[in-house]
């Protein structure tokens, strides 16, 4: 293959298609496959480069706590003492190296997780259509574009069908452009050369053919470069709300922390004594590595989630999903398996599974003339098509009429034979249906019920003559199929006055009605649990479809939606006819909504909205994008979804199932504990250490910590002990309880009294211990020692107090290989303390010393104290076991 001489845009497609060396029948072989991918590589854009590494790291220092910490160093250095300063100072770059790292691991999982799903496309190749994954695109190569996908690769158009793109990533211009196939000037710019389709930009209607031209780097995109992913943002709400929160606490610290020195110096203490204790004080009140905490447990929330088939591609939807009330569901494929297969068919007046017309030979002979029109109308106007070993590619929806032909002998290949098509209106869920016309004569039509009938004047009867219509014996067969679930097509032909195109305005009144086809979809029995544990879980769940009301309230029965024998429907139309503001009265008892258009799901999720719930909305069209925008949490799937939706949404399924966005919620939810765990753990290490230098600040005493043994207790809380809460396994009564309010603060008041509560035993501890052992033995070194010692050890109580291994009992090895995290950490403590006090070097460096048998056994004691005081702390914020829901 030679590259192009000439822009593909001024040569016609014929042309292009020559140049190419390809055919745009058959596309191109396998064989000149392999050789064009040796060529030319894959089709895929190289990764942006990431940010350099030692940027990431000084970004850590935009942190008003580590620059502190750095100008205290710096002073130490100038006072003296470059002993302290080195700890302070490589204190600070631990904690920027550990935040580097986090952060970087957590941004590449999550651009990792939006990568793993695949784009694919339908190409020809041999003469045959396939579902690849765009990257195996070369140029030559033939592809289809339809409403809702990514054009994969640079096209040249060969043919168009109302083609739409919007290639806002790469011109700006949000308003998409229409395209034709005409060749252009070579002066055209990149905005006009409609006669292109550009990769990354999305097609919003109608239909094309193009050939590849250039795939990769070698791209429109490729050349400018653009990033088309937004980039991966560790930011949320929590995050920023939390960096606001320390922002605050460190300025009100840092006044304090004048006030303790202006005090002490007042009293007419060594100034350098008291600088000591401001720093400890503004060292130790900061909960600094919390942003840090938070961004593991988001980042650990993303990867568990995605280990259940829910992919996060905006950060903040992990936390929003705990706090979900209300999820409106799709109902094809995500509570029922999409697999469809034609169950009954109805013609002339005459309703039977289709299971009785079998053995059959011969197409269909001996059937009435009506069924046979009907299913022959079933295999021609259908888009989809026969792929490599007798698999049918396509919507299910079509593939089932297909098989459904099959069944009775009828045969795809010499159906189209005979009756080639000429031209297609594609099925749209705003319309309802779809029209081939073959030949410059017929005209075929399918779709609902409601779409096809109305533009129906006579019926076909058995020996194939018009005859009068009669809509009531249709309804009541539309009724009988409906009733038991399933999704109801109508058939219809039509006379063309010699045409060579199809237009909507062709659809007149005047078709012939030919009849039923009715489809069974089972559903998941993974979506059925899922339905009943988000309704002990006091999450509504409303089913919202385009298909028919009565299909939608027996799939509805059949999943358990809505109050069991009584579910409330209420379809598109009726829908119409509220204002927003009944609608917002309504939509709360309302379980399942049918025939809704994609536009309509904006309607519901702002009613809903406006009712204060949280809502996640599922969507798969084009047309969904914005209801999936506005909805808290939107949901597109990532198999059979458009990419469209996929761009609008939060989360994608990779297995497009009801189940796993129960699956999110509840990982939502645990995310939300195990964070609330954290801030329950970490505030009061700080609130206890605060309170004791600022009291001795005020009494004049020594400081029972020194600024650096503060410093080595938020390390140790924060690396060893509440780490591993960010890695504590689902509780299971998650989904036992109502949704969190929405508007509730993290920090809210039962949390703060718990933090003030456990920080007030903090304080005694360490002042009990301290003033105990300095009375006792006199010696300073050894007293802090034992404060801090006691004062961890206690915590570890209060740590798997918090954990779920208070209700592990009794042990057994299972449990600590599935959640390790906490006795990991439990020991990690242990040997970290053991060091701290008994080791020389450490000695020398933190002013401790070592302490006998009968010291740490005194060190022990809070341990028991702290037992009492994580029942009282139990007692005023209950953590996890709230009011249950009040389930209706
Ligand atoms: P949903 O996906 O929510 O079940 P759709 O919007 O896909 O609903 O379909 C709405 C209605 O349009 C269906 O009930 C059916 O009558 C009709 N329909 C669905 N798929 C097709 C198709 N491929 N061709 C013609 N009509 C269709
Ligand atoms: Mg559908």
């Amino acid at each position: 293959m030679q590259p192009l001489l000439t822009p593909a845009y001024v040569s016609s497609g014929g042309e292009v298609v020559a140049a190419l060396e390809t055919d745009a029948k058959r596309g191109l072989s396998p064989a000149e496959v392999q050789r064009r991918v040796h060529q030319v590589g894959t089709n895929r854009l190289s990764p942006e480069p990431l940010k350099p590494l030692w940027l990431r790291f000084l970004q850590q220092f935009d942190n008003p706590l580590l620059i502190t910490l750095l100008l205290v160093g710096a002073v130490k250095l100038a006072m003296g003492d470059p002993q302290d300063a080195l700890v302070i100072i490589s204190v600070t770059v631990i904690n920027a190296v550990i935040g580097t790292v986090q952060e970087g691991k957590a941004e590449s999982a999550i651009a990792a997780l939006a990568d793993s799903v695949r784009t694919d496309v339908l190409v020809l190749r041999d003469g045959a259509a396939l579902q690849l994954d765009s990257e195996a695109l070369v140029p030559g190569d033939v592809v289809q574009l339809e409403a809702g996908c990514k054009v994969p690769a640079d096209l040249r158009l060969l043919q168009v069908r109302s083609l739409r793109t919007d290639e806002s990533a790469l011109t700006g211009e949000s308003v998409p452009v229409e395209k034709s196939t005409g060749a252009l000037q070579l002066e055209a710019p990149l905005a006009e050369r409609s006669c292109m389709a550009y990769a990354g930009s999305f097609v919003t209607a109608g239909q094309g053919t193009g050939v590849v031209v250039t795939t990769g780097d070698a791209t429109e995109v490729g050349q400018i470069s653009v990033a088309l992913n937004q980039a991966v943002s560790l930011s949320t709400p929590l995050t920023r709300k939390l960096v606001g929160f320390s922002r605050t606490l460190l300025r009100l610290i840092v006044l304090l922390a004048i006030f303790t020195f202006v005090v002490g110096l007042a009293k007419g203490r060594d100034w350098a004594e008291m600088f000591d204790g401001a720093v400890a004080l503004a060292v130790g009140a900061i909960p600094e590595e919390l942003p840090a905490i938070v961004t593991i447990i988001l980042a650990i929330g993303v990867h568990r989630m995605a280990k259940r088939s829910a992919i996060i591609r905006k950060l903040p939807a992990v936390e929003t999903l705990g706090s979900t009330t209300v999820i409106c569901s799709d109902k094809t494929g995500t509570l029922t398996q999409n697999r469809m297969t034609v169950e009954h068919v109805y013609a002339a007046g005459i309703l039977q599974p289709l299971r009785d017309l079998w053995p059959m030979d011969d197409a269909g002979k001996g059937v009435n003339l009506a069924l046979q029109e009907t299913l022959l109308a079933g295999l021609l106007c259908n888009d989809a098509q026969a792929g490599s070993d007798d698999q049918w590619v396509g919507d299910p929806t079509e593939t089932a009429l297909l098989a459904a032909a099959h069944s009775v002998g009828m045969n795809h290949r010499s159906a189209h034979d005979q009756h080639p098509r000429r031209d297609v209106i594609p099925f749209e869920s705003e319309r309802q249906y779809m029209a081939t016309l073959h030949g410059s004569e017929r005209i075929l039509l399918k779709g609902s019920v409601e779409a096809v009938l109305q533009r129906c004047s006579h019926a076909l009867d058995a020996q194939g003559q018009r005859c009068v219509l009669n809509a009531e014996a249709i309804q009541a067969a539309v009724s009988a199929m409906a009733g038991q679930g399933e999704r109801v097509l109508a058939f219809a032909i039509g006379r063309g006055a010699q045409q060579q195109r199809l237009e909507h305005h062709h659809l007149n009144g005047d078709f012939t009605f030919l009849g039923l086809q009715g489809m069974q979809d089972p559903p998941r029995p993974e979506a059925i649990q899922a339905v009943a544990a988000c309704r002990a879980a006091g999450v509504k769940v409303k089913l919202i479809t385009g298909d028919h009301i009565q299909t939608a309230i027996a799939i509805a029965r059949l999943m358990g939606i809505g109050s069991p024998g009584e579910v409330q429907a209420m379809d598109g139309s009726a829908l119409a006819a509220l204002s927003s503001d009944a609608l917002a009265e309504v939509v709360d008892s309302v379980d399942v909504f049918a025939r809704v258009a994609p536009a309509q799901k904006l309607q519901l999720v702002e009613a809903l909205q406006a009712n204060g719930e949280v809502v996640a909305m599922t969507g798969d069209g084009v047309n969904d994008a914005p209801a999936l925008k506005q909805a808290d949490i939107g949901i597109a799937m990532g198999r059979s979804g458009t990419e469209v939706a996929r761009q609008a949404a939060d989360m994608l399924l990779t297995d497009d199932n009801f189940a796993t966005i129960e699956a999110a919620v509840e990982e939502g939810r645990g995310v939300y504990l195990n964070l609330r765990k954290t801030l329950a753990f970490v505030l009061p290490v700080n609130g206890g250490a605060s309170m004791t230098i600022l009291m001795a600040g005020l009494l004049g005493t020594p400081l029972p910590v020194s600024a650096l043994q503060v410093l080595w207790l938020n390390m140790i809380c924060s690396l060893t002990m509440s780490i591993a809460l960010a890695f504590e396994p689902l509780s299971p009564a998650l989904m036992n309880q109502a949704p969190r309010q929405p508007e509730e603060p993290l920090l809210n008041p039962a949390l703060i009294r718990r933090v003030i509560l456990v920080s007030l035993f903090n304080w005694c501890v360490i002042f009990g211990l301290f003033f105990w052992a300095q009375h006792q033995f006199g010696d300073l070194p050894l007293a802090r020692t034992m404060a801090v010692q006691g004062l961890v050890l206690s915590h570890l109580v209060y740590l798997v107090a918090i954990s779920h291994w208070r209700q592990v009992w009794p042990f057994r090895l299972r449990d600590l290989r599935q959640a390790p995290a906490v006795p990991l950490g439990v020991m990690a403590t242990f040997a970290l303390q053991g060091l701290f006090s008994q080791a020389g070097w450490m000695n020398a460096f933190f002013g401790t010393s070592p302490l006998n048998g009968s010291q740490l056994a005194v060190c022990a004691l809070p341990m028991l104290l702290m037992i009492p005081v994580t029942r009282c702390a139990e007692w005023l914020d209950p953590m996890e076991r709230r009011s249950p829901a009040t389930l209706g």
